[in-house]
């Protein structure tokens, strides 16, 4: 075949991985594209086997597992065409005899060209799904290829070593996707190499094509082991090299260093006032704070601390650093609910020190403007004139605060609150508003407990501060799993629910979907409330702060029995004997602002008993008098979720509770497993664990780090640590001696290809 070499496809700056198949496999190229979306050669080899057969050790003929997707080897025997008695056409069955005398037979419907090939004699390797039929093993229209034949590029590669099994891919057969790596293999002489030469020898790697044959070609399980490790080490190797190049970067631009006024300054003056003392770990963390705003180099810090661990606090201590120093600090919430939020309670925390200009204010006080895309013409003009002026020392926003007309007097410090998907993009937006020629101090606060690996491959560019207690007198939750399949359980719940508000507490009601105002009423739930099974109406998963929502459930990947809605389940409370005399209210992402504030004031003030809503109530909202949550289909929730949803009670003296009823009907096992985890720990960090285990790598780090052939295909951040650890160590050596990468243009072009990735994912999201 007059295949060019792949080096000289690949002259210039191309590298062999991003070269067309086209131009390898041919007329093939386009049965990969359209059974995977495959088109370059770097996206064929990164797709890896599945798993491995062994043909030195076959499974016998008769051991074969129904129903599962087999690869045989065996001699034919016989080869027969049948007439089919009921329907016009032929069939041709093809009896195939293994090394242990079992026989299986091929069948095939249509069966011409197959009647030439499969006499009796040839030995063939077959690919298809066990069945059985009349006490036979079959194999239906299996793919095959013949050994030995010439010129058929045969399937010797079946033969020696072990045999790759991949994904079933509809529309590819095994053998022409095994051919197609053939062919790739044969006209790839080398591949440039992300992982320096130096670093290879250290860590004692194979080379990257030697890595990509073991894992497609190997002899022995240990090889394929070697070239997985290796694949996984280029992966996080290239992912901390971008890490330490982002680190660079953010910090190349100087920041102006912000310390506290001589005094302790408003700081001082706002612990004064704090009706409580800082833990021991807060005061650690805010020394941190203060530390890296004193320096010329800008702050650069990830904060993790349990919702409740009182991050809030820290930060507003840190940002008064900031106005002492003459600089303004923006705070950017990822809702508007949590914008407003802060703002309130920065202003009521800060009192007289947030009034300055005011009758009663401090006079050397501050001001704390509120920033958000839906508030009135004239409260925008406000804020826009109070950030750009300076008079606002603090600004609160949500995105908005990134738009291009915002405008800052000078600002020096930015918090990032609960927000996991802070881009560099953003980060440069808002690094574009500070002064010229200098940087502001970037803090990202999240209270999802991050295990090491994740911290170190998503957020590794970062310095990690961690609150670890919660503040005294703060009583852990207890959580119970509620069997929605019982009717007495579930109402059970529903009178605790009363009980709580004649206790004095406040109640949450979350539940998966928002669902029609106008949706029916919950059908059988009778006098048992909601919670029960709903019936088999279509899930609707939009709506909400849609992503939110999405990325938090969980796919158990069946029919789904439809969900709770909001509308339904507050209207069932409305009616139902337990609850009717209740203050119920309704929360979620499709209400305007300032309803969906008009509400959080009245939930927070006690005139609403029961908030029935969606996961809008996830991050960060806090109302200490709330001390039950109801979570209705919570085995839809993952465990991160359930953990941040349930943190919303019990955070002011009195105990929280949890009740996480399943959604009955059709439950998976497995999410009720995970329900009893969540309902049995309240530590977050083991929490996390359990959840990284449970999760692909892609969702634990957003689509950006997902798919294509930049992303985290091969590591699996709950168990390679010690190899991330050892990529981290050498990328950033690397980075460090040659931060450009110009003795390292390999890595310098997975750089870009990883940047490339990132960017599409931030158009999109
Ligand atoms: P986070 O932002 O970490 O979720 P917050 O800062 O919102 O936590 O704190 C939760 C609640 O605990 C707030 O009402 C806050 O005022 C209070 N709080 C913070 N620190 C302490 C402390 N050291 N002792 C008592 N209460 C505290
Ligand atoms: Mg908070």
């Amino acid at each position: 075949m007059a295949v060019p070499r792949l080096r000289a496809v690949a002259d210039g700056d191309l590298d062999p991985l991003d070269i067309g198949l086209r131009d390898v496999v041919g007329t093939s190229a386009r049965t990969l594209e359209k059974a995977r979306g495959i088109t370059t050669v770097g996206q064929l080899l990164d797709w890896l086997p599945r798993t491995y057969l062994d043909p030195s050790r076959p499974t016998a003929f008769r051991d074969l597992p129904h129903g599962e997707d087999v690869v045989v080897v065996g001699t034919v025997r016989a080869a027969t065409t049948h007439q089919m008695r009921n329907r016009r056409g032929r069939r041709l069955v093809v009896q195939v005899e293994d090394d242990t005398g079992g026989t299986i037979e091929l069948t095939f419907f249509k069966p011409f060209g197959h009647q030439d090939r499969l006499r009796p004699g040839v030995r063939v390797v077959c690919s298809g799904q066990v069945g059985v039929w009349r006490e036979t093993l079959q194999l239906t229209h299996p793919d095959y290829a013949t050994l030995g034949e010439d010129g058929e590029g045969g399937a010797q590669w079946l033969l020696d070593g072990l045999v790759p099994v991949y994904t079933a891919t509809k529309g590819l057969s095994p053998i022409v996707h095994g051919q197609c790596l053939e062919l790739v293999f044969h006209h790839l002489d080398q591949l440039p190499d992300p992982v320096p030469q130096q670093v290879r020898e250290e860590v004692g790697l194979p080379g990257l094509l030697e890595a990509y044959r073991l894992v497609h070609r190997p002899r022995t399980q240990a090889e394929q082991r070697r070239g997985r490790w290796r694949l996984k080490f280029t992966e996080a190797f290239t992912v901390q090299a971008q890490l330490a190049q982002v680190r660079r970067s953010a910090t190349a631009v100087p920041a102006r260093p912000r310390v506290p006024a001589e005094d302790g300054g408003l700081g001082a003056q706002l612990r004064r006032r704090l009706p409580f003392a800082l833990t021991e770990g807060q005061e650690g963390v805010l020394t941190e704070l203060l530390d890296d705003l004193g320096r010329d180099v800008p702050m650069h810090r990830l904060l993790q601390g349990e919702v409740g661990s009182g991050k809030t606090v820290l930060a507003l201590l840190a940002m008064l650093a900031v106005v002492d120093s003459g600089g303004q600090a923006a705070l950017l919430a990822p809702t508007e609910v949590l914008a407003a939020q802060h703002h309130r309670s920065m202003t009521g925390l800060l009192g007289p020190i947030a009034e300055a200009g005011l009758l009663g204010g401090l006079a050397e006080g501050t001001r704390v403007a509120l920033l958000t895309g839906s508030q009135s013409a004239a409260e925008r003009r406000a804020s826009l004139l109070a950030a750009a002026s300076g008079e606002a020392g603090i600004v609160v926003g949500t995105h908005a605060l990134i738009q291009q007309h915002v405008q800052f007097a000078e600002l020096a410090m930015v918090v990032v609150d609960e927000q996991h998907r802070f881009g560099v993009e953003q980060r440069d937006a808002l690094r574009s508003k500070a002064p010229e020629g200098t940087a502001p101090h970037v803090l990202v606060m999240t209270a999802t407990p991050i295990p090491r690996t994740v911290a170190m491959t998503v957020y590794g560019d970062m310095e990690i501060s961690t609150l670890r207690e919660l503040p005294g007198g703060r009583r852990p939750i207890s959580s119970y799993v509620v069997d929605g399949q019982r009717p007495d359980w579930v109402r059970r719940t529903w009178e605790r629910v009363a009980e709580e508000v004649r206790g004095g507490g406040q109640v949450y009601v979350v539940c998966p979907r928002i669902g029609d105002a106008d949706d029916p009423d919950l059908p059988g739930t009778g006098t048992a409330g909601p919670g029960l099974p709903t019936g088999a109406a279509a899930p609707d998963a939009t709506g909400d702060d849609g992503a939110d929502l999405l990325t938090g459930l969980v796919d158990t990947g069946t029919a789904t029995p439809a969900l709770h809605g909001v509308h339904q389940v507050a209207r069932c409370l409305r009616g139902l004997p337990a609850t009717l005399d209740l203050a119920i209210e309704v929360l979620h992402g499709r209400m305007g602002a300032e309803e969906k504030d008009a509400v959080m004031l009245a939930f927070a003030a006690g005139r609403v008993d029961v908030l029935v809503s969606t996961t809008v109530v996830e991050v960060g909202v806090d109302v200490p008098n709330a001390t039950t949550m109801v979570l209705l289909d919570a085995d839809r929730f993952g465990i991160s979720q359930l953990h941040q949803l349930r943190g919303r009670v019990g955070r002011g003296g009195k105990p929280g509770l949890a009740l996480l009823l399943t959604q009955g009907e059709g439950v998976d096992p497995a999410a009720v497993e995970r329900l009893e985890q969540v309902a049995a720990t309240t530590d977050g960090f083991e929490l996390a664990r359990l959840d990284l285990e449970s999760r692909r790598e892609g969702d634990v780090l957003g689509a950006s780090q997902s798919g294509g052939r930049s992303g985290l295909r091969f590591l699996r951040l709950a168990r390679d640590e010690d190899l991330i650890v050892q990529a981290h160590e050498a990328a950033w050596r690397t980075v460090e001696a040659d931060p450009e990468l110009q003795r390292h243009p390999a890595l310098a072009r997975a750089l870009t290809r990883l940047d490339a990735a990132r960017a599409a994912f931030l158009e999109r999201g």
